[in-house]
């Protein structure tokens, strides 16, 4: 509980318009992308890493929870502050601090929107590849901390691959600087990536600085559609099998194009089984040998049609009903479930079959959505949470799609993060041992417990979901 003495210390460290109190404010900050929800007792909203640091000292003082949140886009339950206490939002820290052309590397501030960061580098001829397809709500903390993925991140790999070096506010207040501005360091212990991915539990991210590549000079965009599920996903595996890597290669169902025609009319085929959105980039002498290869290889696996787009405005018809599915889906059912097991592509054949069939045993829709080339598959389980026999149908469906994925060598997550919501099963993918060294990470790092507690592993993992 927050005395009122505390809140005006607070008060005292961000001022008045960084501290919210009112039930809007906490109801507002109490939930993410996922289904569960719990409110702060307060919100501080802070503007410099010193008023991070002051804040933090205090909050462990009085054994207060302090939860970072950058869009509360995530996945995972990730900012949902499930133990009550402070969430605190970075999202007035939103400075693009240094553009360094020559050296191809950035340095943002924590609350920078992903989309406007690609905005400000593009005229400067300079391309930062994680594109998650939230890019124009999420924040560059919130993707560090989530170690972000997207489309583009088959060829060019996703926000691990980018970050060089972090300022981060430990637990206690102290602030330390990570890696620092080169691509190549091997300085110590890599301390930058313990913090990438860390989703809040080991420090709050407050500047990061990242790798920058110039961009690919041309793309082309194809659409390959498919009259059976398993020759789409069979030809996912033979493309990657054949050497080629291309930028993105996405995967989406019937039951997903039908909604994302009903909400954008991009031009889907809505008698398709599905559909592959496959780009590459590189040398414009290149890309005409890279085309024809991928038609060659859908073609072999039966493809029905490749469609290659031929204007600006094709490929962004495209790529909007790639990027708003998961917002489309709530036409169809009131509640979804959106997961992110990844297994390896060549296994990727046989968990999209299972997951069809985990859709029929459990007599629930379950949309097939995949940044298929890399193999990481998002089941959207469409349900009713309302309905508790439903509900109840939809979770044991979730934890055998969890199982299928470590069977076949995969992973519970790719890109969305263990959080509040996968944090049951973690002991299904770590043994013991590692079960143990992780939470002894979080206990040096913060010993009182005070950081994003029930995330990933410690804390009050059963409060409220
Ligand atoms: C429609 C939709 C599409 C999506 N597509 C993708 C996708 O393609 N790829 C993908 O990887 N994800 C995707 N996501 C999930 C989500 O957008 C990402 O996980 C994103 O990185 C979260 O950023 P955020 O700013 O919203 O963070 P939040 O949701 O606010 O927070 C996420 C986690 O990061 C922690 N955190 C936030 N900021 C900081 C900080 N400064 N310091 C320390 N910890 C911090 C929080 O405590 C929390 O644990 C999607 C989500 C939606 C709703």
């Amino acid at each position: 509980m927050i005395s009122a003495t505390l809140l005006s210390h607070l008060e005292d460290i961000v001022g008045p318009e960084g501290l919210l109190t009112t039930p809007e404010d906490m109801m507002t900050y109490g939930y993410d992308a996922t289904l569960p929800e719990h409110q702060p007792e307060a919100v501080l909203i802070p503007c410099t890493t010193q008023q991070i640091s002051d804040a933090l000292r205090l909050a462990g003082e009085n054994g207060i929870p302090v939860v970072p949140r950058g869009a509360g886009t995530g996945l995972s339950g990730g900012s949902i502050p499930a133990a009550g206490g402070i969430v605190l939002s970075l999202t007035r820290m939103r400075d693009i601090v240094e553009i360094d052309a020559q050296n191809l590397t950035a340095r943002v501030q924590p609350g920078v929107v992903n989309a406007d960061f690609q905005a400000a580098l593009a005229p400067l001829g300079l391309f930062y590849p994680p594109d998650p397809a939230s890019m124009k709500a999420c924040t560059m903390g919130g993707n560090v901390a989530m170690s972000a993925g997207g489309p583009r991140c088959l060829k060019y790999g996703g926000t691990k691959d980018y970050v060089l070096g972090l300022e981060v506010v430990l637990a206690d207040g102290e602030v330390i600087h990570t890696g620092g501005r080169t691509v190549k360091n091997t300085t110590g212990y890599d301390l930058t990536h313990l913090f990438v991915g860390s989703e809040g539990t080991l420090g709050v991210i407050t500047e990061i600085t990242l790798r920058l590549l110039p961009p690919p000079e041309a793309k082309r965009t194809m659409l390959a559609i498919f009259d059976e599920l398993d020759d789409a996903s069979r030809t996912v595996s033979a493309i990657v099998g054949e050497g080629i890597l291309p930028t993105t290669l996405e995967m989406m169902d019937n039951l997903l194009i039908q909604c994302a025609e009903d909400f954008t009319g991009a031009g889907l085929p809505r008698d398709a089984a599905a559909i592959l959105l496959i780009e590459v980039d590189g040398f414009e002498e290149a890309l005409g040998r890279q085309v024809s290869t991928v038609e060659q290889v859908c073609a072999k696996q039966g493809v029905r049609e490749v469609r290659v787009a031929t204007t600006a405005q094709e490929v962004d018809d495209l790529w909007l009903a790639r990027r708003t599915i998961i917002g489309a889906v709530a036409r169809y059912r009131p509640s979804m479930v959106l997961q992110d097991v990844t297994v390896p592509p060549s296994q990727l054949p046989e968990m999209v079959a299972r997951v069809v069939d985990i859709g029929k045993e459990y007599d629930l829709p379950i949309g097939v959505l995949a940044h298929a080339g890399d193999g990481n598959l998002h089941p959207l389980i469409l349900f009713d949470q309302r309905d508790e026999e439903e509900l109840a149908r939809e979770q044991k469906a979730e934890a055998v799609i969890f199982a299928a994925s470590l069977e076949l060598n995969g992973t519970l997550t790719g890109e969305h993060g263990i959080g509040l919501t996968k944090r049951k099963y973690l002991p299904q993918a770590l043994n013991p041992r590692e079960m143990d060294l992780t939470q002894g990470l979080k206990t040096l790092l913060d010993p009182r417990g005070i950081l994003n507690p029930g995330k990933i592993v410690g804390g009050n993992g059963d409060q409220p979901a």
